[in-house]
């Protein structure tokens, strides 16, 4: 059984490009309307998403009626000078998306239509790039798509071809043969784009090597509809789908080997969610070990795991603080943990973005009223057990619990950048191992009638550190998402590599607080076995990328394992002592 996601699935270079832009615009432009001339991309989810922030697609400026405050940004395909005149001289405010290799294409048209050549250019008729392009002819411009359609041309002197920049290379370099046979003087430019190439030749490599592809993107997506047919002329079964539950469709079961591609304009979520539907059905077919593994995705999107994870780092921070382990502080962490995240998580739910792009969206949006039920009760039984500990462990978990549900609650009016205090930049990292040290090392503590000691600072900061990791890890992964629903993580705030860099700094820290921590007499020696978790953590680092070709689910799952390590660590450490 195999599944291979694509390494150039997804995003391209000026798709992304243009997508951050427009959400730059949105984040700080607060006194305009912003437009975007034609959809952003040819994504339909991606498109909700963006109205759902307000930026809205447009045919034409005649759409626009409120001029001086709008904003009509071009996207990645680029547009004609004429239209651009056009909207320059409406008095609204341009700003310039367009793919830098378009704009390349742009150029050399440009240049050579001056130069009195006449320009060909190979692509899609109605396609928007092209269109542009056209525009940069002067009039003069002829437009084909097949070796065909070079017979149809007629007598020309000077001529430049071009590509438009999404183009099947073998299908460019045929009319381009046909081209110099009958036109021996044409110049010829390479502009089909080295991202569409690199992604075709990724498909054309995968489709000859598994059972079965799946291309995912948008039904109205050229480069997407040029995949699947890629891959079908290698004779393997393809399926071009736009959404995960279009598999549902599908019996996937006769194939053993399957790969996943994707066009350039298919956000990551929509890929992870394709992923994780395929991995569940040849999970199926693996039976005990399928089954467990689908237990462990299943553990993992209800939020399970978490809860888990936070009682064996609670059992950790009580080791560590040579404190008697307590079965109701474990389990006061877990339930605290597991409510606190489903809370948050229904509260947060609006749609149309909702868990859009999480893979627990399905499972929220099927038993939303069970989990709620469930959190309450955890919530419940975890403030029981902390009153029956004493008057303080209960006052602390009741104060942590209500910010908890109140992080994601509105508290100032609309109008405000920030109205709740998940709207503070990177707050929801900070929040979240603030709260996990506080049930899992301090509250053991309290329960312990315990002052401040420099066991109880080491279990909090190695908590805090660990989780910290967890979530900007987790973050990383999601960035793309997060940016265009608005959420400002730590990652969205300082861009991947500076985040990477910045946790790989707080493992160090941890390592070596852990490595000193007992011989300084300030923890037990569990801190030695502890170091595991920030092992395994470095391996996280490795692997935990969107180019592993795991599902969101399994990388998710990868990175709660920190805590389940430093539960197994406490385990080895009571044998071994
Ligand atoms: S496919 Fe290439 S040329 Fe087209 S938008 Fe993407 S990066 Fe730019």
């Amino acid at each position: 059984m195999e599944i291979k996601l694509a390494k150039t699935a997804g995003f391209c270079m000026g798709v992304r490009r243009a997508v951050d832009i427009v959400l730059e615009i949105a984040q700080h432009e607060h006194s305009r309307r912003i437009y975007t001339y034609g959809p952003l991309i040819h994504n339909p989810q991606t498109i909700e998403l963006l109205k759902s922030r307000g930026i809205i697609p447009v045919g034409s400026v005649d759409e626009i009626t409120d001029r001086e405050n709008a904003v009509l940004v071009i996207r990645a395909h680029g547009i004609a000078p004429a239209e651009r005149k056009k909207i320059k001289e409406s008095g609204i405010r341009i700003i310039d998306a367009t793919c830098p290799k378009v704009g390349y294409v742009q150029a050399i048209i440009k240049k050579h239509t001056a130069l009195n050549y006449t320009v060909v250019i190979v692509g899609d008729k109605e396609h928007p790039e092209v269109d542009g392009l056209l525009g940069y002819t002067g009039g003069r411009g002829i437009t084909i798509g097949t070796p065909e359609d070079v017979y149809k041309m007629p007598p020309l002197i000077k001529v430049c071809v071009v590509a438009q920049t999404t183009q099947d290379s073998d299908n460019y370099k045929n009319i381009v043969d046909k081209i110099k046979e009958l036109y021996p003087q044409a110049i010829i430019f390479s502009t089909i784009c080295s991202s569409t190439e690199q992604r075709q030749a990724e498909v054309i490599a995968m489709a000859r090597e598994m059972d079965a592809l799946f291309v995912v993107g948008g039904k109205n997506s050229a480069n997407s509809r040029r995949l699947t047919a890629l891959a079908q002329k290698q004779q393997t079964p393809t399926f071009h789908i736009e959404t995960a539950t279009e598999i549902g469709n599908i019996n996937i079961d006769p194939y053993d080997r399957i790969g996943v591609s994707a066009g350039a304009s298919t956000p990551n979520w929509i890929i992870d969610r394709v992923m994780d539907r395929i991995a569940e059905g040849q999970n199926r077919k693996l039976k005990k070990v399928g089954s467990f593994l689908n237990l462990w995705i299943l553990a993992i999107k209800t939020d399970i795991y978490s809860a888990v994870g936070a009682g064996c780092l609670c059992l950790a921070c009580m080791v560590l603080q040579n404190i008697p382990v307590s079965i109701s502080s474990i389990t006061i962490a877990s339930f605290f943990t597991y409510a606190m995240h489903v809370l948050n998580r229904l509260i947060s739910r609006k749609p149309p973005v909702g868990f859009i792009g999480s893979f627990r969206e399905e499972t929220y949006l099927q038993h939303g009223k069970l989990y709620l039920y469930s959190a309450i009760a955890c919530v419940a039984v975890a403030l029981i057990l902390a009153f029956s500990n004493g008057v303080i462990p209960f006052m602390f978990l009741f104060v942590i619990s209500l910010a908890g549900i109140f992080y994601n609650l509105k508290i100032l009016p609309g109008g405000w950048r920030f109205q709740s205090l998940k709207d503070l930049p990177g707050s929801k990292n900070i929040f979240m191992a603030v709260a996990w040290g506080t049930v899992t090392a301090i509250l053991p503590a309290l329960n312990n009638n315990y002052n401040l000691h420099a066991a109880l600072i080491m279990a909090f900061v190695f908590t805090f550190g660990v989780v910290f990791i967890r979530s900007a890890m987790s973050d990383i992964l999601e960035i793309q998402s997060d940016k265009l629903i608005g959420r400002e993580t730590i990652p969205v705030l300082f861009g991947k590599e500076p985040t990477i860099t910045l946790l790989k700094i707080i493992s160090l820290i941890l390592l070596a607080l852990l490595i000193i921590s007992n011989p300084a007499g300030w923890t037990s020696s569990l801190s030695f076995f502890l170091i595991t978790c920030i092992l395994y953590i470095w391996i996280c680092f490795q692997l935990c990328d969107r180019k592993s070709g795991f599902s969101g689910a399994v990388l998710e799952g990868l990175l709660e394992t920190s805590y389940i390590i430093a539960g197994l660590s406490v385990l080895v450490w009571f044998f071994l002592r």
